[in-house]
């Protein structure tokens, strides 16, 4: 069989994200990202192994971007683009997997965009440019809240008025799905495991944090919920606060809901505890240095995220290890043994040596001896939407796809 092309697309407002993948290589023949769309300061920076380059965008629109793209994969492409992959957030209830997008599809990520204001829509945007740019293959919507649609109803549901879910859509969804997947799939191969299968206790630790209970491939919980604002604490996001805040602080200092949202999702997490920044490693390096703040904010981000890793637990029959991911979860040795050392009920303890950072971080075992499995897996969502694109071209054509919409 030839070695089938996956263009990922990943759109934001004012960015556009891409990456040329192939079904063999583990690394992408061509990734780059435009910035400042919508702007006259409309760049795209591009690289393919040892070729890079700088393009200017003046027009800033993400059509000119999404052709921009046409030369450079006509270059480091060897054969036609198989299909086009969309990175979508919200899904709502409508998908439980990846799906051909045609009009259907359009209209139920339009339907879930209040749920997700500030992604949906420009997503939509990339998938019409990509449409128009791309012509007679495939476009392939994967979900970031496909993967959570395994949820029990205990999980998923708040315990609101039933009518705010059965009418609103009120309930938790959950993200990152297409990471956790991927690196619970990894983690039953490192250990040697029926691919797929095992009890996992997954954190994605990026600028955004997650954390979820995966039972044989499929989510039982996670942390974020309805928006991705649930949960832990994250780069500027606070995670869970008492529900009664919006009202006690529009009571006493008068902030109306746009303030309020923006405090919580711009203003709060390790740059709110810490005053200082919302990156980690800046963190570390200031904690070494004795930084009140900073040492704050680690401390709090490590308990917070041990608290969830235990409450998850309760959603598996065991652990078969727990799975640390993202930029924080993949480089910060701090960060994985601070968050262990809450977890010593359930007898997880990590090995120094192993949880020092190696050149080049490949996936692999940090537990101590008698602990249950504690992994370091690099996450590439990249790759798993080209696998999930691919799976579902295999089998649509096998069978008709079934329409879940
Ligand atoms: P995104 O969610 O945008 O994809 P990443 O997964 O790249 O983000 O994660 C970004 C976070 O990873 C930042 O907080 C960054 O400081 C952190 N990070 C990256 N390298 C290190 C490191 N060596 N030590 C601690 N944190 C790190």
């Amino acid at each position: 069989m030839t070695d089938r092309l996956v263009l990922v697309i990943n759109c934001g407002s004012s960015s556009l994200k891409f990456a040329l993948r192939s079904e063999s290589a583990r690394q992408p023949l061509l990734s780059g990202l435009a910035e400042r769309l919508g702007t006259a300061e409309g760049v795209m920076n591009w690289k393919a192994g040892d070729a890079g380059e700088q393009v200017q965008l003046p027009d800033g629109r993400h059509s000119s971007a999404m052709a921009s793209l046409l030369p450079l994969i006509a270059r480091f492409a060897q054969q036609p683009l198989t299909a086009v992959g969309h990175r979508v957030v919200h899904g709502g209830e409508h998908f439980t997997g990846a799906r051909v997008i045609d009009d259907e599809v359009i209209a139920a990520i339009e339907d879930s965009s209040p749920l997700a204001p500030l992604h949906n829509p420009a997503q939509l945007t990339g998938i019409n440019e990509a449409m128009t740019v791309f012509t007679d293959i495939p476009h392939i919507a994967i979900f970031d809240t496909a993967f959570h649609q395994s949820m029990p109803a205990h999980a998923y549901r708040y315990a609101l008025p039933e009518e705010l879910y059965t009418k609103h859509s009120v309930r938790r969804y959950g993200f990152h799905g297409t990471s956790h997947r991927f690196v619970s799939t990894q983690a039953s191969l490192l250990m040697g495991m029926e691919p797929g299968h095992g009890a996992w206790l997954t954190a994605h630790l990026g600028n955004g944090c997650s954390t979820c209970a995966i039972l044989d491939g499929r989510s039982l919980d996670t942390s974020m919920g309805m928006t991705p604002l649930e949960g832990l604490v994250m780069g500027t996001r606070s995670g869970d606060v008492d529900p009664n805040l919006h009202s006690h602080l529009a009571r006493t200092l008068g902030w109306d809901l746009e303030r309020i949202d923006h405090m919580l999702n711009r203003e709060s997490g390790l740059l709110g505890l810490s005053g200082l920044s919302n990156d980690m490693r800046t963190l570390v390096a200031a904690r070494a240095e004795g930084h009140a703040g900073a040492t704050l904010a680690v401390e709090v981000f490590c308990y917070r995220l041990a608290r969830s890793l235990a409450g998850l637990a309760v959603a598996l029959p065991r652990i078969d290890g727990v799975i640390f991911t993202g930029g924080i979860g993949e480089n910060s040795p701090l960060v994985r043994e601070l968050t262990v050392r809450h977890l010593a009920l359930f007898g997880l303890a990590i090995d120094p040596a192993a949880n020092a950072t190696p050149p080049g971080n490949p996936a692999r075992q940090i537990q101590a001896d008698n602990s249950p499995a504690i992994l370091v897996i690099p996450t590439d969502e990249e790759r798993q939407i080209t696998e999930e694109c691919l799976a579902l071209l295999d089998l649509a054509a096998t069978q008709p796809v079934e329409q879940e919409a």
